[in-house]
């Protein structure tokens, strides 16, 4: 890849895809075992997931972009020399990036010989040392975030937000580069202050399986303030949603209007120094998406940011029931040093109220006798309704977005039965 060129990927296998020749034709990598199919170009901007590994030890959770000498190294095959050019730009696991940081590029070079499992060619170690050497003496200063990988999923839970929050917003203050289509150079400042003032909302299991299904069927809908439960927030998934795999949302007010993100969370399965350092530098969100909206502003149903739009929706119709969960005395401590008001974070789960949309829907005569033993979901859908002054506006309405039975019985196909109870929000943040 050259600067000038954007980096493709194949739309098929999500693997990025090198280039041969002038002009340029898109190849899969070499190594790279495919059922066979031709590589189709597009730009890895275009993508929410690439097939992306570390390009010094193959580790399939890249982190970091890094920018250093340009490198071709020669296959030589039965049917001649085949030029792979590996660019100038080369992913680093958190790993290796925790290794160069520090100085040990001969443990980066080990990881690299155990993961080819070249452990007996002392030869090929002496290669790769070359190879890993002339991209990293001509390294340029500065990474950037890599936000299409596919980490494993982590948990964040009500009692973790505002660490998470303070994380993200330290991270959009620090230097660390994040894809120029994504965020702006200058939104990130403005984004980071939006985090400082955020209410912090952390929707439950039930609520998030409720949110996810309403979501995929969502309308058009039209942004206003009023859809929204605070001017700046960060709102968190008890799980990720929708195939983009979202687990957060956040927006900030500006002048334009407000700038919506989603987040992926970064660093699953990681432990030990690279973890720490992730987390220290990072934290525990990636963004992966990001749209400017202003009031007024129709966005489609299928637009990613509709896991969030559903959310709010839901809640301003009233599905919800938020409460305010008390945070740590750790964190409440950690915010007086520094002058700051102990966080708030908003539980919000299921109205237990049964009739929780405003056309007075019921259980048909029947539904909930005597014989039924579990509560069910009703599928719901999504329908226009007038409101605000002179009911002159439309807004989509979740309809029964509640559960049907009788209301002490479990909940079929949810383990978090207790979360419809009327259990202190207290002992809740830590599910
Ligand atoms: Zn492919
Ligand atoms: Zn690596």
């Amino acid at each position: 890849m050259t600067a000038a060129r954007e980096e493709m990927a194949c739309q098929i296998c999500l693997s990025p895809l090198n280039t041969l020749g002038t002009p340029p034709t898109y190849v899969h990598p070499i190594q790279l075992v495919t059922d066979g199919h031709e590589p189709i170009p597009v730009p890895v901007s275009q993508l929410d997931t690439v097939r992306r590994t570390c390009d010094f030890c193959g580790d399939p959770y890249p982190t970091w972009t890094l920018l250093g000498g340009e490198v071709a190294a020669v296959a030589i095959g039965e049917a001649g020399g085949l030029v792979q050019n590996f660019g100038g730009a080369w992913a680093a696991c958190a790993t290796c990036q925790t290794y160069i940081d520090d100085g040990r590029n001969d443990m980066v070079v080990d990881r690299a010989v155990h993961a080819l499992s070249l452990g007996n060619h002392p030869q090929a170690r002496e290669r790769v040392e070359q190879l890993h050497l002339a991209f990293l003496n001509a390294r340029v200063p500065g990474r950037t975030l890599i936000t299409t990988t596919a980490w494993p999923a982590t948990a964040i839970t009500a009692r973790d937000l505002p660490k998470v929050r303070d994380g993200l917003a330290r991270f959009y203050r620090r230097n660390d580069g994040l894809p120029v289509a994504l965020v702006a150079t200058d939104a990130r400042q403005q984004i980071a202050a939006g985090l400082d003032r955020s209410r912090l909302f952390w929707i439950d299991s039930d609520f998030t399986n409720l949110a996810e299904y309403a979501a995929e069927k969502l309308p058009d809908v039209t942004i206003s303030r009023d859809l929204m439960p605070s001017t700046d927030g960060l709102l968190v998934w008890s799980r990720p949603v929708t195939p983009r795999q979202i687990t957060a949302a956040s927006w900030t007010a500006n002048r334009d209007g407000w700038q919506l993100v989603n987040y992926r969370t970064i660093g699953g399965g990681l432990d030990g120094k690279p973890l720490q350092r992730l987390r220290e530098h990072v934290g525990w969100l990636a963004p992966t998406n990001t749209a400017q909206v202003h009031d007024q502003h129709a966005l489609p149903g299928d637009h990613p940011a509709a896991p969030l739009l559903a959310t709010w929706l839901l809640v301003v119709q009233q599905a919800a029931e938020v409460t305010t969960a008390q945070v740590d005395k750790a964190v409440r401590k950690t915010y007086a040093r520094t002058n700051r008001p102990a966080p708030e974070v908003r539980i919000v789960r299921i109205r237990a109220n049964r009739s929780t949309t405003t056309t007075g829907t019921q259980s048909a005569p029947g539904d909930s006798g005597p014989s039924q033993t579990n509560r069910f979901w009703v599928s719901g859908h999504w329908r226009n309704q007038p409101y605000g002054p002179g009911r002159a506006l439309r807004r989509p309405v979740y309809i029964n977005p509640f559960l049907r039975g009788p209301d002490d019985a479990p909940i079929k196909l949810s383990t978090t039965v207790r979360m419809l109870s009327s259990r202190k929000p207290k002992s809740e943040d830590h599910e």
